[in-house]
């Protein structure tokens, strides 16, 4: 423990929620299920959550960039797939031990010019994204054996809309995929995001590729959330004052306290990922209790009314995200989305691993 270490914010991780959510996904989908662990595990820390994963019983796991890739090969050793969804870049070493995802004609091209060897590729055909993958026209197009000797290990495709049960795409784009990957008999498949696993046996494959459900988001909205929750930040208490009733509070004294109010500082804002939009909208949990953000956070700093728990005192922790107040409903209250709450926690949060 450093001196400091009692004054930053703390952003506790349970690994062991991670993977018994990775274990429930499993039983759920009946087949192999990789971990999405991309942008740091959507900002867990890739290196530990893969590690206990790969603990666990996981093989595949799928990054976005091939930087990514690599430090993961270097936290898990050799031994489980990394696949890069973001393609094989140019110049990009072949021989790294990554598994690219080829999106299209210039990735097949460029993996085909590097001797397409290694650890084998995987082959996105688009089916309705439209976002990466390889269309219908651009295969047609293709010359003549551009699909031969890739090394492939699955072909798979990326559903759009899995998360809203009721949309035509969740029909068609399994119905697409079948079709299409029947090109490549005895090379598995790959369909199901974490959504897409909780729509049964219409979208089972060969391999699933859940993010957000291992790390406790919401994948069946409008329905109880079946996952377990993996993260908790505590924000240290800097200072406690006394304000009067008619006294503004922060950037551009857009918060005036009605009554005589105590109000708490903490140490974290949106340097740290706290989004600016929770501007008088976030909650603290204090002994858990709900008490309110007031005024602006700013870039280091967020204010709480505490008038209502007179006990907090500087050094005690206010919980900002956690059991009490999941990522899916600090995201609702800043109208954005809980990988967007949770991609943005902050680098300057100690992560504590249990
Ligand atoms: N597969 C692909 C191609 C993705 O881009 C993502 C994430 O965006 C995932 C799987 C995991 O999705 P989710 O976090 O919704 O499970």
């Amino acid at each position: 423990m450093t001196a400091t270490e009692g004054f930053e914010a703390t952003l506790e991780v349970d690994l062991a929620a991670i993977t018994a959510n990775w274990r429930g996904l499993c039983a759920r989908h009946g087949a192999s299920v990789a971990g999405v662990v991309k942008a740091d595990a959507y900002g867990l820390g890739a290196g530990p959550v893969a590690r206990a994963l790969a603990e666990a019983g996981c093989r595949h796991f799928f990054v976005a960039q091939f930087a990514e890739g690599m430090a993961l090969r270097e936290a898990l050793g050799a031994g489980p797939m990394i696949a890069v969804l973001g393609g094989f870049p140019p110049g990009a070493d072949a021989g790294a031990g990554l598994t690219p995802v080829l999106n299209g004609p210039t990735d097949i091209a460029a993996w085909q010019a590097a001797g397409a060897p290694g650890a084998g590729t995987i082959l996105h055909l688009d089916t309705g994204m439209e976002r990466l993958g390889l269309s219908p026209v651009e295969r047609a197009a293709l010359p003549p054996g551009a699909l031969d000797g890739l090394g492939l290990r699955y072909v798979m495709t990326h559903l759009a809309c899995a998360d809203e049960p009721g949309h035509e795409l969740n029909a068609l784009q399994p119905r697409r995929f079948a079709e299409a990957a029947a090109a490549f008999p005895g090379i598995p498949r790959s369909l199901a995001n974490s959504a897409g696993i909780f729509h049964g046996a219409a979208m089972a494959s060969d391999l699933a590729r859940p993010g957000c459900a291992l790390y406790g988001l919401n994948p069946t909205p409008g329905q109880t959330n079946p996952m377990r929750q993996v993260l908790r930040l505590t924000v240290p208490v800097l200072q406690v004052r006394q304000v009067a009733a008619g006294t503004p509070v922060g950037y551009g004294a857009t918060w005036v306290a009605k009554r005589d109010s105590r109000i708490a500082t903490i140490a974290a804002g949106y340097a740290d990922g706290y989004l600016r939009a929770l501007s008088s909208r976030g909650i603290g949990i204090v002994a858990g209790r709900p008490v309110p953000l007031v005024g602006r956070v700013s870039m280091d700093l967020i204010t709480l009314d505490v008038t209502d728990a007179p006990d907090i005192r500087p050094g005690d922790r206010v919980e900002m995200i956690g059991p009490a107040q999941t990522p899916d409903e600090v995201a609702a209250l800043a109208g954005t989305i809980g990988y967007e709450v949770m991609t943005s926690l902050g680098a300057r949060y100690r992560r504590q691993y249990r």
